[in-house]
């Protein structure tokens, strides 16, 4: 039986993409943009890799999803066994829904704060942290606990080596690929937003087809284990009712941080889905 497998894709977690001005937005966006059409071939190449190896380990049907605000898979060069989704009008979790036999994510950073990572943020380099039910999370687990809300297990995830550590201790079972590591030590709890942005550069990468390669064969390795022992693959518990809480930083040195609180009753998609209302956290 062949598998059907969702995608998730980002810019900023792939091996060679140097820094997010220049590499992960346009310059229509009032970037400098220089590298940026590079930047969408290294990402589309590592999808490429990663289509690869779940075709070879009996993938029948693939969704790719961009995930990147500016947009990063270039259409062309995306391998024609898959189909491309652009556009997130539907909220989350996108267009993943039970009929998916397995998640996975390409070029996927790690969540705002962490450390040893490059380009970390969750959503925009705006936010100091998001939890859920008291547990930190990314954008690589809000899609996780989603899939797991529907009962698709995650199964590959590349991304930088502190993403992968995030996939890790979410999802333990989960198969990962580091493709490069940030050197920045510090989580930089303290900065503003645009000092935030300044603060992870740093990484030292894998040759783009050194880590092509290992994407492909670790893909290929994760679907032949879904379909051996599937159990290898756990999912994170959450119980209801669901609280979201985000802590914004602030956007000019001196301001205060902001919060926003969001419960729902009984869905973790209801509660990442729900508006934020965001107000300063006093002194
Ligand atoms: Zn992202």
């Amino acid at each position: 039986m062949g598998f059907k497998i969702f995608i998730m894709t980002d810019m900023e977690g792939v091996a060679g993409i140097l820094d997010h001005d220049n590499w992960c937005q346009p310059p229509e966006r009032g970037y400098p943009g220089r590298y940026y059409d590079l930047g969408r071939e290294l990402l589309t190449r590592e999808v490429n890799a990663a289509i690869e190896g779940f075709c070879r380990a009996g993938a029948e049907e693939i969704l790719v999803v961009d995930g990147h605000g500016a947009g990063g898979i270039h259409p062309l060069l995306l391998d024609r066994r898959a189909q491309l989704l652009r556009g997130w009008s539907a909220g989350w979790p996108s267009a993943l829904d039970k009929s998916f036999d397995a998640v996975a994510w390409v070029g996927q950073h790690a969540k705002a704060g962490s450390v040893g990572a490059h380009l970390a943020h969750t959503q925009w380099f705006g936010y100091l942290d998001q939890s859920i039910n008291g547990i930190s999370i990314g954008e690589f687990g809000e899609l996780a606990l989603c899939a797991a809300e529907l009962g698709v297990p995650a199964i590959f995830g590349s991304g930088d080596e502190a993403f992968c550590k995030e996939a890790q201790a979410l999802v333990p079972g989960i198969i990962t690929v580091a493709v490069k590591k940030g050197t920045q030590t510090k989580p930089g709890d303290e900065l503003d937003t645009k000092a935030y942005m300044r603060h992870n550069l740093g990484a030292i990468h894998l040759h783009p087809e050194v880590a092509r390669a290992a994407i492909r064969d670790r893909a290929e390795a994760a679907l032949a284990r879904l379909r051996e022992s599937p159990e290898s693959f756990q999912m994170p518990k959450l119980a209801p009712p669901y609280e979201r809480v985000t802590v914004f930083r602030p956007n000019e040195p001196g301001q205060p941080r902001q919060i926003d609180r969001a419960l729902h009753p009984s869905s973790i998609i209801g509660v990442l889905n729900m508006p934020f209302h965001p107000h300063p956290i006093e002194k």
